[in-house]
Order: C-alpha cells, then sequence, then structure tokens
C-alpha cells in the first residue's frame, strides 16, 4: 500500500506542481549500515557520530533478502554507506555475499574502523565481482581536512587508501566541493598529493556540495515541474539517483526502501518495506537535497 501523503508532497508552498522523477530501473541498491561513526563531523549529512542510532547497524540477515530482491530486478551494483560501513559487525559477511552477485562499492573515512578489519577484508580480494572503496578526503590539505574530522584523519584516510590500493582494491575520493571553487584547481591540487604518497594520480574523484544536516531546512529555490520540463529532458531526468537506484536503511528495527543516498531524513521519502513497491512510486522533488541534485548534478553514484 502506498503511504498517503500530504500535499506539501505533490506542490510548493506557492501551489506550483513539483519536479518529479519516474523510477525506469534498479541498476543500483544502495544499503545504509547505520549511522554510528568513529568521528563525529560537524557537516556530516546524516548526522552520523559514536553510538548514533538514527539508522540502525545492520546485519547480514536483514540485507540479504533486498539483495535477493535486487537481484530478480536487474540490479548491476549494491553500494554500502554510513556512517561508517567498518562499524557494522557482519559487514564482511555482507560484502562476500553480495559480491558473489554483483560488483560492489564501499563508502569509508578510511580510518580505525576500516584499519582494524584490514585482515578480514583481504578475504575479499578475489571475490567473483570487485569490490571498490570511496574514501573520504575532504581537502587536499591536511589542516583542512583535520579541521573537520579531527586530528590525525588526514594521515589515517590516506593511510587506509594506501593499504587498499597496495592490496589490489579499486578505490576513489569523495571530496568535498565548495561554492564558486576553481575545481580545476582543487583537482590538481588532489592528484600532486595523490602522486606524492604513491597512488595513482587518476583515481575518480566524487566531489559533494553541503548537504546541510539532517532534519535542517536550508532555504533553497524550489524545485517545480517546470524547472524539470525547461531545463531537464526525459534523458537528463534518468540521470537522477532516485531514477535507477534506492537506498534500504533500518529505522526501528525495520528494513525501509528509500528514494535514494540523500534523503532519509524525510518520511515521504519511505517508499515502503520491498524494492517492487518502491519501484512503483513517482519521486517528488520536495527534500531541498533535490535541489542540489537539480542545480550541480550532485549523485553518490559510480555506476
Ligand atoms: S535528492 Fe534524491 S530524491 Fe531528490 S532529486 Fe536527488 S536523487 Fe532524487
Amino acid at each position: 500500500m502506498q503511504r498517503i501523503r500530504t500535499q506539501s508532497w505533490f506542490q510548493t508552498a506557492d501551489g506550483e506542481p513539483r519536479g518529479y522523477i519516474d523510477p525506469h530501473a534498479l541498476r543500483e541498491l544502495w544499503f545504509h549500515t547505520g549511522t554510528a561513526c568513529n568521528l563525529a563531523c560537524d557537516f556530516c549529512l546524516e548526522g552520523s557520530s559514536p553510538g548514533d542510532k538514527r539508522l540502525e547497524l545492520v546485519r547480514f540477515e536483514d540485507v540479504t533478502p533486498f539483495i535477493d530482491e535486487a537481484l530478480e530486478l536487474g540490479v548491476e551494483q549494491f553500494s554500502f554507506t554510513g556512517g561508517e560501513p567498518f562499524l557494522a559487525k557482519q559487514l564482511i559477511k555482507i560484502l562476500e555475499y553480495a559480491s558473489r552477485f554483483r560488483p560492489c562499492l564501499v563508502l569509508t573515512n578510511g580510518t580505525a574502523p576500516l584499519q582494524r578489519r584490514f585482515e578480514q577484508l583481504l578475504s575479499l580480494r578475489h571475490s567473483l565481482h570487485p569490490i571498490h572503496f570511496r574514501v573520504s578526503l575532504d581537502a587536499p590539505d591536511e589542516v583542512t581536512h583535520d579541521d573537520g574530522r579531527g586530528e590525525g584523519t588526514f594521515e589515517a584516510a590516506l593511510k587506509g587508501m594506501a593499504m587498499l590500493h597496495e592490496a589490489g582494491f579499486r578505490v576513489s575520493v569523495a571530496r568535498h566541493m565548495a561554492d564558486g571553487e576553481d575545481s580545476v584547481a582543487v583537482e590538481s591540487d588532489y592528484r600532486r598529493l595523490l602522486a606524492a604518497r604513491g597512488l595513482p594520480e587518476d583515481l575518480h574523484l566524487v566531489a559533494f556540495p553541503d548537504f546541510a544536516t539532517p532534519g535542517s531546512h536550508p532555504q533553497v529555490p524550489q524545485v517545480t515541474r517546470h524547472c524539470m520540463t525547461t531545463y531537464q529532458d526525459e534523458e537528463g531526468r534518468r540521470q537522477f539517483m532516485c531514477a535507477y537506484s534506492k537506498m534500504v536503511v533500518k529505522r526501528q528495527g525495520q528494513m525501509r526502501v528509500y528514494a535514494c543516498t540523500l534523503v532519509d531524513d524525510d518520511e515521504d521519502y519511505d517508499l515502503g518495506g520491498t524494492l517492487r513497491q518502491a519501484m512503483e512510486q513517482r519521486i517528488s522533488m520536495k527534500h531541498h537535497r533535490c535541489y542540489s541534485c537539480f542545480a550541480y548534478g550532485a549523485s553518490c553514484s559510480e555506476a
């Protein structure tokens, strides 16, 4: 049964019809492993911190029914985000299962939780499908990165990246994107840093704007149906994450499917308890983060 939503799902406060996305395929399925993290960064778009339980840590038996259902729906990749996924005790077992069927992507801060479990991780080097890691390195300089994440985290993240790379895993980098930045210059700084640390300088860099913290309501322009038909065509609309992916979270003991990786703080985006049910639903661009998708093409996907 579909959720009954209020008028604000369909219309802006000015009465304009909101932009929307119709899902067309399930190419990528994300799992939120839980909002617990070893770090407590002010800017975290998930509001994660040590012991946080807004979204609960997932167990093997929580995720396997969704992996199986996603395979029936033709999924091409499984991806895992947190929090810090390596705080989920059964992550290695989950990855071992998921990578039997499809390539996997894991987002991590690269620090102690990953490094502590590195020996276990090595058993996944020869999985049938590759497992790829995206490590957060907010800035190409230690001062800026450590200012946000804590002293020593820049070096720890680089160490985690080097361990993964040397073990033969593919690695990419998640970075922050500042308003008005000179992206070419910023990315050359990253390339120089990576080369200096013996990492491939052409690692894929994924840039994220400031998404604000969960539950906040920053004032951004509304994405109306007019915006989505005037400035986007059908092909453009198909590139939004909610058109081809979904995210599964554990909240209050229940596994629920949300529209995408960016909107787990608004129950209007809870699409139900199965992927099939979720894929039938039109996604309204009501959330403030939908504007980031519209304006910057923000996407968590590398699929
Ligand atoms: S934030 Fe999520 S629901 Fe909104 S447009 Fe982006 S991908 Fe779609």
